[in-house]
């Protein structure tokens, strides 16, 4: 591959990003842990959703060690609105690790942290520990296949590979700002979903793909697969001032999380119905059609979990699939 047409395209890239950065929360005062928190929550989560949610999440475990000394259901409930739960109990476990050992100083070493993959271990090291570490997601093989115009599938780990070894050759001095440079691009110009902006685009008079005028050829993917749809009945049960939750499964989708009784397509008679009303949520490859039901119970069934609404508000972390239903919750 030819690496030039890359080399010679890092300078411009980094004096746009100097230039255009978004002011984001996790780009001051950073640290290797605060990198660690940063880039486990923008995993497939929008910049927007994330923002407040950080600097919430830091407020309360600014440092490993208080992260560490938390309990699950602390760390869960600071979580909650970001979907994707194991990602909070594996930094909560990175955290432990961290506390004891002090945070790693190689790639190999935050790699082997819990819940780290090839992604985030090289965003972390070239972020805040300096190391030329390539941080190659669907995000960055966007704007690297339009700028070779390479018709590659970026669904095939080879193409990461090849993009990951030619990120690797050219990596400057600035690993930090040239990592979050290409991550930027791709979200604020080479986007997705749509004409990327390249009138606005460093790269505008060397991408192939905009001399070709083919941006919207690339990148090559797989058709996706078709998502499992689910019917199912959301009860939330009250009794008096409570209200019933009970565990998912601990394996699975929102694994170990609370949530309304909740039945695969229709629930039993549970009380008396005060209101109905439906709504859905998207999973990567499920989609829930739910049917909530506002129920009143006559007594406090078991096997639920019977809590106040200041107590589901405060203490219980409900998933955000969920969050259709709670106005019920007074
Ligand atoms: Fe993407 Fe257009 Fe820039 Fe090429 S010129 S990298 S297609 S925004």
């Amino acid at each position: 591959m030819d690496a030039k047409l890359l080399s010679d395209a890092v300078s411009p890239l980094l004096e746009w990003y100097r230039i255009y950065k978004r002011d984001l929360p996790w780009r001051h005062g950073r640290t290797p842990y605060t990198a660690l928190v940063a880039e486990l929550m923008l995993q497939q989560t929008r910049v927007e959703a994330v923002k407040e949610r950080y600097v919430r999440f830091l407020a309360s475990f600014p440092t490993p060690e208080a992260l560490a000394a938390a309990s699950e259901e602390e760390v869960l409930k600071a979580w909650e609105g970001l979907g994707y739960y194991s990602r909070a109990r594996h930094l909560h476990a990175a955290a432990k690790v961290i506390a004891e050992q002090g945070f790693p100083t190689t790639f190999e070493g935050v790699r082997a942290l819990p819940g780290v993959g090839d992604y985030t271990a090289g965003a972390v090291c070239s972020i805040a520990l300096g190391l030329p570490a390539p941080a190659v997601d669907g995000n960055v093989l966007r704007v690297l296949t339009r700028l070779y115009a390479d018709p590659s599938n970026i669904d095939d780990g080879a193409t990461k590979a090849k993009f990951a070894a030619l990120l690797k050759a050219v990596y400057p001095p600035e690993t930090a700002d040239f990592c979050e440079a290409l991550m930027e691009l791709g979200a604020i110009v080479c986007v997705p979903n749509g004409a990327p902006a390249c009138g606005g685009c460093p790269w505008q008079k060397v991408c192939r793909a905009h001399l070709a005028g083919r941006e919207e050829h690339f990148p090559v993917r797989s058709e996706k697969r078709a998502r499992k749809v689910v019917n199912a009945t959301v009860c939330v049960l009250r009794c008096g001032a409570k209200y019933a939750l009970e565990k998912r499964p601990a394996k699975g989708l929102l694994a170990g999380l609370w949530q309304f009784p909740f039945f695969e397509g229709e629930a039993p008679a549970l009380g008396r119905v005060l209101a109905e009303k439906h709504a859905k949520h998207i999973f990567t490859h499920v989609e829930w059609r739910m049917t909530g039901r506002l129920v009143e119970a006559e007594s406090e069934l078991a096997p639920y979990t019977w809590v106040t609404a200041r107590e589901l508000r405060e203490t219980y972390a409900l998933p955000s699939a969920f969050r259709a239903f709670t106005e019920w919750v007074r």
